[in-house]
């Protein structure tokens, strides 16, 4: 299932002239599989043993090229925490406050809310985002016990 979307994923970077190094077919590998919106740190700690002469922005580099590819979008906090999604249907986030932990969660679009701001302010909006916090199940079963 995951090797489709892989697959596809190599064929779109393909058709747009991206060369696919060992290295950058590891990262979207990553992005897609193992972990869930990850850090460029938790990319490069994840794949430091297979590419050991990797370094951080070699990460990013790669990390840039899939997101202007459309492959992943970039979830920025304000600093350099940015948190990587491969999935690139419109959905919400819900993360948890303790471990950091973030799943999607799936809820209709709001559109009306952008309408209403553009009414309301004058801007012409491109997207919004929206992030519910909380504790994940693991952490708050951790603290009962
Ligand atoms: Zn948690
Ligand atoms: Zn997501």
């Amino acid at each position: 299932m995951t090797d489709g979307k892989l697959q596809r994923a190599i064929d779109t970077l393909k058709q747009s002239g991206v060369r696919i190094t060992p290295q950058r077919h590891a990262v979207l590998e990553c992005l897609l599989t193992s972990l869930d919106h990850p850090t460029a740190d938790d990319i490069y700690k994840s794949l430091e043993e297979k590419f050991p002469n990797m370094s951080v922005a070699t990460v990013y580099n790669n990390l840039r090229i899939l997101r202007e590819a459309g492959l992943v979008r970039e979830l920025t906090y304000g600093d350099d925490s940015s948190r990587f999604d491969s999935n690139m249907n419109d959905h919400y986030h819900i993360i948890c406050e303790d471990c950091g932990k973030m799943v999607d969660f799936h809820y209709p679009t709001l559109d009306e809310i952008e309408s209403l701001a553009e009414k309301v302010s004058g801007f012409s909006i491109s997207y919004h985002r929206m992030e519910l916090y909380g504790k994940c199940d693991q952490c708050s079963m951790a603290k009962v016990q």
